[in-house]
This record gives structure tokens, sequence and C-alpha cells, in this order.
């Protein structure tokens, strides 16, 4: 099959090329680099059966060729980018979204959307199911992430109902790994780049709200199933397995040996308070499930931040600056 990724050098876009690649593939990757970076694709340029275009899916898109499947993966995905970066999250979730149904129509593709656990918001539900319809604060701060995607699945679904197009729809909980932007200001990262530098580690409110995390390997395993053998209903792939961010901070102080002290900082506004999946769709109907156990997913993505100690990836972060119109 040929394939075309967006996001193609982002987190999990990059290591999706792989997996394509790997199965005897032909990929064709779409970055426009907001959020994702080069060097993610870097062992990928001289494959002849990998192509790369630099564009913004947000806008009008063509690509040559046949496809055969339109995966579209391009959005900021953690809360820091995609609080500053929010008109790009919102349009790439709608308009990149209805650009690239239009392109997997056009080639007669079969269209994934790479969709979140976000859509549950602060779930009132736990573990969440396919069906809960969520909790979701139309207009507060994580509204552009979350609106976005939910948009983006209501869209698939009619391009799906209306237009007949073959679609599936993957809720992607926590995920972490290799190629992570050390940061991004997501838990795992900051945690861990934070114990490396000996920086304090930054529990935000009283650490006991939970999220559930999932390898990017396991990830991946089950968006390549879904994507060849799953069905238009969106469907859960995450790691069932919970922890406190209490929990997740000492175990990456173990696991790291780090003589970094625990802080606490404010919770952030809306913060969802717990997220585990309810993983029995994905078992049942893809025989998928996790393998990697957060203590060795943490200590291979532990590894692989090391190798990075020292380079400008590792350095803090600087905000982007806001639009002198922006709201204080
Ligand atoms: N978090 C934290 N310290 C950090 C970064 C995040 O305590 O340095 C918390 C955050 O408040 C949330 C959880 O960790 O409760 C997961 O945050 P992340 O940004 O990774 O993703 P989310 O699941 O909220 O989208």
């Amino acid at each position: 099959m040929r394939i075309l990724i967006t996001g193609a050098a982002g987190f999990l876009g990059s290591h999706l090329c792989d997996r394509f690649l790997a199965e005897g593939h032909d990929v064709v990757g779409l970055d426009n680099f907001v959020t994702g970076h080069p060097d993610n694709i870097a062992h990928l340029i001289g494959n002849d059966r990998f192509q790369f275009i630099r564009h913004d899916i947000s806008t009008n898109t063509y690509v040559e060729g046949p496809l055969d499947g339109v995966l579209h993966f391009a959005s900021p995905a953690s809360p820091i980018d995609y609080l500053e970066l929010p008109i790009e999250t919102l349009k790439v979730g709608s308009l990149g979204t209805h650009n690239a149904l239009g392109l997997a129509r056009a080639k007669g593709a079969r269209f994934f959307l790479a969709s979140t656990s976000e859509v549950y918001g602060d779930p009132l539900v736990h573990p969440q199911k396919e069906e809960y319809w969520g909790n979701v604060n139309p207009v507060g701060p994580r509204s552009v992430y979350d609106e976005a995607k939910r948009f983006g699945e209501a869209i698939t679904m009619a391009y799906h109902t209306w237009h007949g197009l073959d679609t599936r729809i993957v809720r992607i909980f926590n995920t972490y790994g290799p190629r992570m932007r050390p940061r991004d200001g997501r838990v795992v990262s900051n945690f861990i780049v934070q114990a490396l530098s000996n920086e304090p580690i930054t529990i935000y409110g009283d650490g006991s709200q939970t999220r559930s995390f999932c390898y990017a390997s396991d990830e991946v395993d089950g968006i390549y199933k879904l994507f060849m053998n799953g069905d238009s209903n969106p469907t859960n792939i995450g790691n069932p397995d919970e922890y406190t961010v209490k929990q997740l901070a000492e175990l990456v102080v173990e696991l790291t040996g780090t003589r970094a002290p625990i802080v606490y900082e404010p919770l952030p506004k809306d913060d969802p308070k717990v997220r585990k999946p309810d993983i029995t769709r994905a078992r049942t109907m893809l025989g998928w499930e996790p393998k990697v156990h957060v203590r060795d997913g943490l200590a291979r993505t532990i590894e692989y931040f090391k190798q990075h100690v020292g380079t400008p990836m590792m350095a803090p972060r600087t905000p982007r600056p806001r639009p002198a119109s922006a709201a204080r």
C-alpha cells in the first residue's frame, strides 16, 4: 500500500512511518515542523520507499499518485503546545481533518483519524469506554484541542455515513517513549528531563490525579492493527495500567536515581482528575493489548533522553510569543 501520514515528523507519526515501512508499505510523510522535528525522520531520508513533503495540512493539500491510506496525525498534542498554538490546533483538527478526508476521498483511500482520550474531558465515568460522551468545557483552555478533536471525529463519521468513506478513529491515551520532545511539557518528558538535569520535579496539584501510560511501540501496534482490521467506530488504544502523578514522579526518581527534589505547583485549569481506558473493544476486535510495563518503557525512555543531555533539545523551554492582541 501507499500511505500518507500527516504529522510524520512528530513523536507518534514518525514511529508510524517506521511501522508501515517495516510492514513493506510505501510512505509519504507530511509535516510543517510546528511541533515535529526533522531529527525524528532523518533516518528515513534516502529510503526509496519514503517520501517527505513539508506542508501544512490545514491549507489546501494535493499529493501526486495513488494513495491507499491517509492517516491524520498532525496536531500539537501536549497541553503546553496547544495552549501556545490555540488557533493552529483548532485549524489542524478541523480544516486539517477536512483536507485529509477530502484527499482520502479523492484517492479512494482509507482514512484514519488520530483522536484522543481528551474527547472524554474531565471524565465522570471511570474507566472510559467508547460509549461515554465525555465532560468537556467547550470554552476552557483545553477546548482548543478537545473540541478540535471532537469536531474531527464528527466530520470523519459524516464522511463515513454520507460519502461511504472507509474510516477509522483511534482515541489515543497518554503515550510516551523515544522521540518525545524533551521539553514538550508533558508529564513523562518533564519528569525525566528534570530528573536527569537535577532540576526540581514539578508535580501539578497534589499529584493525586491519575493517568494510564502506554509505551509508543504498543500504541503504534494498536494503531496499525486498527488501521488494518478495525471498523469505523471510535476505538480506545491505551494502557489501562493507572498511576497517580505522584506515583509516576516517585518511579522516575527511583529509575533515574536523581537527587532532584519533588516540588508542588498549581494544577492547570480543567486538568482531568482521572483517566484510564477501557480497552475491551480493541481486545476483542483486534486481539490487541499493551505488552510493555511502565517500568520497562520508562527505563527505555530515560535511556533515549540521556543521549540528548547537554544538547539544545534539552535546553529549558522558551515560551512562544503571544500576539500583542492576546487577552492576559
Ligand atoms: N503534570 C505534572 N507535572 C508536569 C507536567 C504535567 O504534574 O510537569 C500533570 C498534569 O497536571 C496532568 C498529568 O501530569 O495531571 C498529565 O499531564 P500531561 O501534560 O502529560 O498530559 P494530559 O494527560 O494532561 O493531557
